[in-house]
């Protein structure tokens, strides 16, 4: 059921693998003034859920766990999301929204490894890796983020996208947590920044009414690499600021699911019963 009139608008960054406990030192202005006008909070992959890329962002797009989308690993064959769809597959399919999906991940975004997660976007954009590196994993998400920056400024009105960066968990799989690993995260919130600032420059910037969610997977251990249950590897966050959340007020609980949940509440939408969401808007 629709509430709101339709100027609701969400941006969700989905940024992997960036450890929460290493933000303080860093220079992330852009993630910290998302912070500063919402939260910025600790988010913990349960118990159920490997501290893999694979389940984690299956989780945050389709708002269910994994005993319900069926995303165990970075392959996603045997998946339920035709019962359990993304976010930007189902406004665009049951909600009469646009949406958009642009990343550099395959299997987020082709018929790969058992994908695509983002099955059916309005807008989808991939961007290939030229080699499986830290330097071409940077050139895509510099990629990705122009092509965001141009689905940002189109006539046409997008209600809520992801974008996908993916060079900071391939440094740290690569290099490990060290100086590599810092500036990358500090790389991918300038490209935060141009996506904000691509939100800005709308020409109907000032009617509309923007949800801007930041959230990361997983963390990772110092020598780079996660998929257990150590409290570096489960250590997930989200940031996020828009209407209804108050500045300085974090969420008691959070939860990676809740990610959907708050999309479908942004945009005024009251999720069905029979999506069966495990997530619920961020409660501040
Ligand atoms: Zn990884």
């Amino acid at each position: 059921m629709d509430t709101a009139p339709d100027t609701a608008r969400v941006l969700v960054v989905g940024i992997d693998g960036v450890r929460l406990d290493l933000l303080p030192e860093l220079g992330t202005p852009h993630l910290d003034g998302i912070a500063h006008e919402g939260f910025l909070a600790p988010v913990e992959v349960d118990a159920a859920t490997p501290t893999m890329s694979g389940p984690c962002w299956a989780t945050v797009v389709t708002g269910v766990g994994v005993a319900k989308h069926g995303v165990w690993g970075n392959r996603l064959d045997g998946n339920r999301l035709d019962v359990f769809p993304d976010f930007t597959t189902r406004l665009a399919a049951d909600c009469g929204r646009r949406t958009f999906a642009v990343g550099g991940w395959a299997p987020l975004f082709l018929a790969q490894q058992g994908g695509p997660l983002f099955v059916a976007p309005t807008r989808l954009g991939y961007v290939a890796p030229r080699e499986d590196t830290p330097e071409a994993w940077e050139e895509v998400d510099t990629r990705v983020t122009t092509d965001a920056e141009h689905l940002l400024g189109l006539d046409e009105d997008l209600h809520a996208g992801f974008v996908y960066l993916g060079a900071v968990d391939e440094t740290a799989h690569f290099l490990g947590c060290g100086a590599e690993y810092r500036a990358s995260i500090e790389a991918a919130d300038r490209r935060l920044g141009r996506l904000l600032a691509a939100v800005r420059r709308r020409p109907s910037y000032e009617q509309e009414r923007w949800t801007v969610i930041v959230v990361t997977d997983h963390g990772h251990r110092d020598e780079g690499g996660h998929g257990g249950r150590s409290p570096l590897e489960r250590t997930a966050w989200i940031a996020a600021c828009g209407p209804g959340l108050s500045a300085g007020a974090a969420p008691q609980v959070l939860h990676h699911a809740d990610v959907a949940a708050q999309v479908y509440t942004a945009l005024g939408i009251t999720p069905d019963p029979h999506w069966t969401l495990d997530g619920a808007p961020f409660r501040v």
